[in-house]
């Protein structure tokens, strides 16, 4: 007998990052929407990971440690979700605070740079959207203009301020492909290279990316996530095979009011594909 595919969602966010629902809520959320294996994984934290788990075990629903570290690559900035590590390990933990520092310093530089455009205060209007001030980032100051008026929604906002070569935009040099992917795999945990359809990479510079993601000890790339289409799938499942990675799914869901996946509600894993789950048995964390 074929057992169906489990519900499993290990992409999302919380105000411990740029979400805007409490651990808590987005537990709730993901349990209510028939989750069945769940990680919370805030940008370059593990802050949130405790009342995420907790959370999760209180309402049966089984859970992985996650987090998803900014990685500078190619002149472009990459997402390496982690899976299944520990989050007391001390190099993980060092190397998150690490990659944190300097946000603040960037975002009153992108304010600066709005004010120049016309757009005043931003700085401050971002940081009252903040729930963890080392995490003040872009989706912060998106909200502010679109409560503002500036904006109708976030990726407007993205498109017109907060983009390379747009007035808010501030390049920053975020972790190493090789310090995010040891600092993941020394805890115990999986790496998969996040949303890779996002990147906008040429051939060669994505063959780099994954060559060297798999020579650093990285495990798995997201195939089936928010932002990809049915065909973006279909082409990292390929790559999958063809770099012999786990595949992982997740909505990458950030608030009811601007996610437009929500958690729990994608499709399946294409059955080919080995599900990364399938190599954390031994780090999920299950109720009872
Ligand atoms: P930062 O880490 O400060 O550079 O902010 C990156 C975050 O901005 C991502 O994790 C997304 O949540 C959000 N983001 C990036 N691009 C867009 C977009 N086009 N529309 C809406 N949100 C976006
Ligand atoms: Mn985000
Ligand atoms: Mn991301
Ligand atoms: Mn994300």
């Amino acid at each position: 007998m074929k057992t169906a595919p489990i519900n499993a969602d290990l992409h999302c966010h919380s105000v411990v990052s740029d979400g805007t629902l409490e651990p808590e809520a987005v537990a709730a959320r993901a349990h209510a929407n028939g989750v069945e294996l769940w990680a919370l994984t805030d940008h370059d934290e593990v802050g949130g990971q405790q009342r995420a788990r907790t959370a999760a075990l209180a309402l049966g629903m089984p859970y992985l440690n996650g987090t998803e570290i900014s990685v500078s690559f190619a002149d472009t900035t990459v997402h390496i979700v982690g899976l299944g590590f520990d989050p007391d390990d001390a190099a993980l933990k060092a190397g998150l605070a690490a990659t944190r520092g300097g946000r603040r310093e960037r975002a009153l530089e992108m304010a600066d740079g709005l004010a120049k455009a016309g757009i005043p205060d931003t700085f401050d209007g971002a940081l009252q959207y903040v729930g963890n001030p080392e995490l003040i980032s872009r989706t912060h100051f998106a909200r502010f203009l679109v409560d503002t008026g500036v904006c109708d929604d976030t990726h407007d906002v993205f498109r017109r301020f907060l983009v390379e070569g747009k007035p808010g935009f501030v390049p920053h040099r975020w972790a190493t492909l090789r310090n995010a992917v040891t600092w993941i795999t020394e805890a115990g945990g999986l790496a998969v290279v996040a949303h890779p359809a996002r990147y906008r990479f040429t051939p060669t510079e994505e063959y780099a990316l994954f060559t060297e993601f798999k020579a650093h000890g990285g495990a798995g790339v997201e195939v089936v996530t928010g932002s990809h289409s049915a065909s973006d799938a279909a082409r990292y499942a390929e790559t999958a095979l063809e770099f012999d990675l786990f595949a992982s799914r997740g909505s990458d869901f950030h608030s009811p009011d601007e996610s437009h996946t929500d958690l729990g509600t994608l499709p399946p894993l294409p059955a080919k594909l080995k599900p990364v789950w399938a190599a954390l048995e031994t780090r999920v964390h299950r109720p009872g």
